[in-house]
């Protein structure tokens, strides 16, 4: 089945100049700095990239690699915030609501099921910044809103840009470097053929808007990106299903790469030269690739005689 499929951004994504790494009550938050300013941002010009750099954030957590806080807010400003708040809320208007019903709330509160929450400690979870009234009069702003508003793609827009594009939304480190970290797994063992251990509904598209409005024009339908995550998780999808899959982890440094060749096995020229450096050292030293493992075989006696009259053993 062949399918146009466009991917657009809706007019209403944001990114601010700048952001900053705080810790309040234990918790290491991101948010934008109280001086950034804020900027509308193309997410769809850059979806490759973004989803490139989302799983190799993950790779460094899968493998228990430092990362600066410097690499985290590179990201932060280049892409703006993922947009958690909004994509793990089941109900997707939670800010009308008295309760916000949690997907896969194994990565906010390590409960396995969905949970409910009220609105007020899931604002606070995600404003960590701000004081009950505070809180509060955004809960008022959104209710207002809905009230004036009768077309749907504007209220979703403008709830948008008062609750993530916010200047006062922060989101967990421990959030972001969970998901990086599932999304890097799974492309993981799809690569090794192992399925998942887990189910991960985290890494589902959430509240995605579709539009026809093209349909008879330019034979295609179209997905509006609403926020960031929605372009990582759409974007990767849409490699994952493909017949010929470009996505792949490099097979020296383990990093996620688009390849522009099917049978392209490394990420980068570099990659390749070290991976061949490696291989043909390893057949001098006898070093032979079996099912089970690397098998050495020993040098022999003249070897280590000749070894030993030079004092190398
Ligand atoms: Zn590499």
């Amino acid at each position: 089945m062949n399918v146009n499929i466009r991917l657009e951004t809706s007019r209403f994504c944001y990114v601010y100049s700048k952001y900053k790494i705080i810790e309040i009550g234990n918790k290491e938050y991101i948010l934008p700095d109280e001086n950034a300013t804020k900027k509308t941002i193309s997410l769809t010009e850059y979806l490759n990239d973004i989803l490139i750099d989302t799983l190799n954030i993950g790779k460094k957590v899968f493998y228990k690699e430092t990362i600066e806080q410097n690499e985290l807010l590179n990201f932060y400003s280049k892409y703006g915030s993922f947009g958690f708040m909004i994509d793990l809320a089941i109900n997707k208007y939670f800010a009308l609501d008295s309760k916000v019903a949690i997907k896969d709330s194994f990565y906010l509160n390590n409960k396995e099921n969905i949970n409910f929450m009220d609105i007020n400690e899931y604002l606070k979870f995600f404003y960590p910044t701000l004081n009950k009234r505070e809180i509060n009069s955004i809960i008022k702003k959104c209710i207002n809103t809905a009230e004036d508003i009768k077309k749907e793609d504007y209220l979703t827009s403008m709830l948008n840009e008062y609750l993530i594009y916010s200047i006062d939304y922060a989101e967990p480190v421990e959030l972001v470097l969970n998901y990086a970290r599932s999304l890097y797994k799974d492309l993981a063992s799809t690569i090794e053929n192992k399925p998942s251990t887990m189910k991960l509904p985290f890494l589902s598209v959430n509240h995605l808007t579709h539009n026809f409005d093209d349909l008879y024009r330019n034979k295609s339908f179209g997905f509006t990106i609403n926020y960031l995550k929605q372009a990582i998780d759409v974007n990767y999808s849409i490699q994952m299903g493909q017949d010929v899959r470009l996505l792949k982890l490099c097979n020296y440094c383990n990093k996620a790469f688009i390849a522009k060749n099917p049978k392209a096995e490394y990420d980068t020229y570099n990659c390749k030269n070290k991976a061949n450096v490696y291989k043909s050292r390893a057949k001098s030293s006898k070093v032979i690739h079996t099912d089970t493992g690397l098998v050495v075989k020993l040098p022999s006696d003249e070897l280590i005689k000749g070894l030993k009259k030079r004092g190398r053993v």
